[in-house]
C-alpha cells in the first residue's frame, strides 16, 4: 500500500532530508482513511516527513501507492468539500471564497481579460468574476443553480423507462430554456475564460459530485467557461493576464509541469497554497515559504501577497504572484502599493 518517494515531486532532486520534527495529527481525512482502508493506527507512523535541500517542499515518506491515492481522492472522499462550500455560499448567500481582497488587489493592477485556473473551478477567483457579470440579487444566483443542476440532472438516463426518458428529454429542454435565458443577461467581463485540468490521482476530479452533478460539468454550463486538458495550454493563441492556482498545485503529481505551463502562458501566475510544517498524512507534499528561493533562482519572479489582502489566516498559507518576466512583477508592485 505504501511506495517509497525518494524523489522530490516537484524538483525531482534526491536531497530529501528527514525532518527532525515528526507529527502524526488525526483528522477527518486521517480517520477516514483508517476506517475505509482499514488500517492500524501505526500503520501511518510509518509515514515520515522530509525536506527537499534544493526547492524546499515537505514531503512524506514512504507514501500510499498511486492506486491507494486514487482510492483515497476520488472514493474515499471523492467529494472536494471546500470547492462546493465555496459554491453554495456563493448561491445560498452570495459569499465568494475568503481570499481577503485579493480579487480587488489582482484587477486593479492587471488588466484581466484572459483567466484560466487549475483543476478547481470554485476555489478560486471565478466566482468574483460571475459575480460581476450579472450583479444580480442571490435569488438570481440559486434560481440559476437549481436549473444548472436540474438540467445536468435530467440528462441522466441510465435505469430509465421509455416514458421516463420522455418526461426527462422534456425538462432538459426546460431547464436548458431557462439557462439560457439568464445568460443573455451577461455582462462579460473577461474576453476568455478557461478551467485547465489534469487527471493526477492525487485530485478529486472524477468524482467531485453534489446532487449527482460534476463540479467541471457543472461550471462550464453556470460560469461559461471553456473546459480544457492542461497539454491544450501551449495551443492558446492568445497570451493569459492571469492564471489561478488555488490550493491545486500540491494536489497533482506534476507540479513543475503544471506551474512551467501556467507560466509560459500567461503573464502572471497567481498561487494560494498551504505551508504547513506538520505535513499532514493525507499528503504527499507540502509547500513552504523559502520555496520561492528556489523559483528566484529558476528566474521565475515572485511577490508574496498574504500580508497584502487583509486575510486572517486560519492555519499556515502562502499565496505569491509570479512571472517569467520580471519587469511585470515591478509593475505590479508600483501598482499594488498605490
Ligand atoms: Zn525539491
Amino acid at each position: 500500500m505504501l511506495k517509497k518517494y525518494n524523489n522530490c515531486t516537484f524538483c525531482n532532486s534526491k536531497k530529501l532530508i528527514k525532518s527532525n520534527k515528526q507529527v502524526y495529527l488525526e483528522n477527518y481525512y486521517i480517520k477516514s482513511i483508517i476506517t475505509d482502508l482499514n488500517l492500524s493506527k501505526n500503520f501511518l507512523k510509518k509515514i515520515k516527513i522530509y525536506q527537499c535541500k534544493n526547492c524546499f517542499i515537505l514531503q512524506n515518506n514512504p507514501w500510499f501507492s498511486e492506486n491507494f491515492v486514487r482510492k483515497i481522492y476520488s472514493n474515499i472522499y471523492g467529494q472536494h468539500h471546500r470547492n462546493w462550500e465555496n459554491l453554495l455560499n456563493f448561491v445560498n448567500k452570495k459569499q465568494t471564497p475568503n481570499h481577503g481582497n485579493l480579487f480587488e488587489l489582482l484587477t486593479k493592477t492587471i488588466k484581466i481579460e484572459n483567466y484560466a485556473e487549475f483543476n478547481s473551478p470554485f476555489m478560486g477567483l471565478m466566482l468574483n468574476f460571475f459575480e460581476k457579470e450579472y450583479r444580480k440579487e442571490k435569488s438570481f444566483f440559486k434560481y440559476f443553480s437549481d436549473n444548472v443542476i436540474n438540467y445536468l440532472n435530467s440528462r441522466q438516463l441510465a435505469g430509465k423507462s421509455k416514458f421516463e426518458k420522455n418526461i426527462s428529454k422534456n425538462k432538459s429542454k426546460k431547464y436548458l430554456d431557462r439557462i439560457k435565458k439568464f445568460k443573455k443577461k451577461i455582462k462579460p467581463v473577461l474576453k476568455n475564460k478557461y478551467l485547465f485540468v489534469d487527471n493526477s490521482p492525487l485530485f478529486w476530479g472524477q468524482n467531485d459530485n453534489y446532487k449527482s452533478v460534476n463540479s467541471r460539468s457543472y461550471a462550464s454550463e453556470l460560469l461559461d467557461l471553456e473546459v480544457h486538458a492542461l497539454s491544450y495550454l501551449k495551443d492558446i493563441k492568445k497570451k493569459l493576464d492571469l492564471f489561478g492556482i488555488f490550493h491545486t498545485l500540491d494536489h497533482t503529481f506534476e507540479p513543475n509541469k503544471v506551474l512551467n505551463y501556467a507560466l509560459n502562458a500567461s503573464n502572471y501566475v497567481i498561487v494560494y497554497c498551504h505551508i504547513d510544517q506538520k505535513l499532514n498524512k493525507q499528503h504527499l507534499f507540502s509547500f513552504t515559504r523559502k520555496f520561492l528561493d528556489f523559483l528566484k533562482r529558476k528566474r521565475i519572479y515572485t511577490i508574496e501577497l498574504t500580508n497584502l489582502i487583509n486575510k486572517r489566516l486560519s492555519s499556515p498559507e502562502l499565496y505569491f504572484l509570479c512571472s517569467r518576466k520580471k519587469e511585470k512583477i515591478l509593475k505590479f508592485k508600483n501598482n499594488a502599493y498605490k
